[in-house]
């Protein structure tokens, strides 16, 4: 479903991605570990268009990231076709993002109904389904001020569910976290796994890599250093750096 081929990213002088190669295929999840700075965040920043690549090429169900090819031409997308291209896209931060003005249910319908033009009383049905599926469906009524970090962060999950994306990207969800709030949101994490949908996951829980990843990466310094299934990477690591941060974070 993403396949990135020789992926590089520049700030100033910095190559921050210095070629970074991998594929996820459909239903799959995939855990993104490395130090900091190793630039997880920005390799998952340029899958969903917030950052433009220098070189390489990622493709998401086919199709090119930030670029339409006609005939053998290859050209950039213009911002409509970029934000229609996102929405297939969901993304889940550190910081959950919600709007605070909004109960939980209007922050997960109001982009189906604003951008995919659903009828309102439809998003709301689907936003009670999402909001059911991540443990939440009695506090639909409930501002992000009146909910746990966990909960926010599983009413961000459900937001980002609503847009029905063929690929969901988590950027460190549970770090920002107390940590008797982390299990109920992995666990959410756990059952979208299982049910099919493909996922890349930055994260530093070793526990949830292992037990829902179909391949483990681990980058340092721009580069994928290794990768494999969990069992290979995690518990039999190869490479120094590899065992030097597991050690560090185990
Ligand atoms: P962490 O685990 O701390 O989140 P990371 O692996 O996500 O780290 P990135 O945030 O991708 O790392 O950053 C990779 C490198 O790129 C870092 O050296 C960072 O300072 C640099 N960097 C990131 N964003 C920018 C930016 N907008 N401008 C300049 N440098 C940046
Ligand atoms: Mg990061």
């Amino acid at each position: 479903l993403l396949v990135a081929r020789n992926v590089r990213k520049r700030y100033g002088s910095v190559e921050v991605l210095k070629g970074i190669s991998l594929t996820v295929n459909p239903g799959e999840v995939m855990c993104l570990l490395g130090p900091s700075g190793s630039g997880k965040s920005t390799f998952l920043r340029c899958i969903n268009h917030l950052e433009r690549i220098d070189g390489g090429r990622i493709s998401v169900g086919g199709d090119l990231i930030g670029y339409t090819q006609r005939q053998d031409r290859i050209f950039e997308m213009n911002p409509r076709q970029v934000a229609r291209q996102r929405r297939g896209i969901g993304m889940v931060f550190q910081r959950f993002n919600l709007f605070p003005h909004m109960t939980a249910l209007e922050n997960i319908s109001v982009a189906p109904v604003g951008v995919k033009k659903v009828p309102k009383q439809q998003a709301s049905k689907r936003g009670m389904d999402l909001l059911e599926r991540v443990g939440l469906a009695h506090l639909a009524k409930a501002y992000p001020a009146q909910l746990s970090g966990g909960q926010q962060q599983r009413v961000a999950i459900a937001r980002a569910l609503a847009m029905d994306p063929q690929l969901l990207l988590f950027d460190e969800p549970t770090s920002a976290l107390d940590p008797e709030l982390v299990g109920d949101v992995l666990d959410v994490m756990r059952t979208l796994a299982s049910d099919g949908m493909t996922m890349i996951v930055v994260t530093h829980e070793i526990g949830f890599a292992r037990s829902a990843a179909d391949n483990v990466v681990f980058m340092d310094g721009g580069v994928v250093v290794e990768s494999g299934a969990p069992a290979s990477v995690l518990d039999n690591p190869q490479n120094p750096r590899t065992i030097a941060f597991l050690n560090s974070v185990m």
